[in-house]
């Protein structure tokens, strides 16, 4: 049996029609990768969020708009970006189960982002006006969503060093958000040059939980090496049964 892996989506109003959307290239990346992937409704009663949650075998939090920083204590400043309370909600709620319960869980964008965040962390609500001199994080304009905008330095010991095979490799960067303060049970385990955060894991390694920054989905096809994290994380699950 394929592990189902349910993927948070975003809300998108449209007039009076509301929808709950996800991208295709993270479906198509987690069936890559031997996982059937599941799009999780947001604004579910607690009981209906639950009950899909208890079928789930693993969550994939992907990218999308900022987090709202009273979440991690912060007030909400004028270079903070677009904010999506109700995916916010669903979001925690399920972040904190997982945490709880060692949910496998993937974050990637906005996912690292939330998971550290739902783990206790904080985060810069804006690279350019808070961290000034940083490379160019945000999407360019007209650039392909694979566009190599920057290196990683990865420690190697990590479950992203195993998985990709090596500790260097060239990401695509379409945020202009970043991590903070890292949660506690948490730790950093790769960098862009400038010292902006890319990757954290748990300090407990059997823990199946890990997040990256930049968007690996985009990158299946231009550097199959990407497929490996999708892999990775299927096989925290399989490989516990
Ligand atoms: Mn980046």
């Amino acid at each position: 049996m394929k592990p189902l892996i349910g993927i948070t989506t975003r809300s998108q109003l449209e007039g009076d029609l509301s929808r709950y959307t996800g991208l295709a290239t993270y479906t198509r990346a987690v069936d890559l990768a031997g996982g059937a992937p599941v799009l999780i409704p947001l604004a579910l009663s607690g009981d209906a969020l639950r009950a899909l949650y208890d079928r789930l075998d693993g969550l994939l939090f992907q990218g999308g708009v900022d987090v709202h920083p009273k979440e991690y204590g912060e007030t909400l400043e004028p270079y903070c970006g677009e904010i999506d309370a109700i995916r916010d909600a669903t979001e925690l709620t399920l972040l904190r189960w997982a945490l709880a319960e060692n949910k496998p869980t993937l974050g990637i964008c906005r996912g690292i982002q939330m998971l550290n965040v739902a783990a206790g962390g904080s985060l810069y609500q804006d690279i350019p006006a808070q961290l000034p001199g940083k490379l160019h994080h945000a999407h360019v304009k007209g650039n392909p969503y694979d566009f190599h905008a920057h290196t990683i330095e990865i420690e190697a010991n990590s479950r992203l060093a195993r998985a990709l095979g090596v500790t260097q490799i060239a990401v695509n960067s379409l945020h202009h958000q970043a991590l903070k303060q890292i949660a506690p049970g948490f730790h950093v385990t790769a960098r862009a040059p400038d010292g902006i955060v890319e990757a954290i894991e748990p300090d407990d390694a059997r823990r199946p939980i890990f997040a990256v920054q930049f968007h690996p989905e985009w990158m299946v096809d231009s550097d199959p090496r990407m497929r490996e994290i999708f892999k990775a994380f299927v096989q925290t699950i399989i490989g516990d049964r």
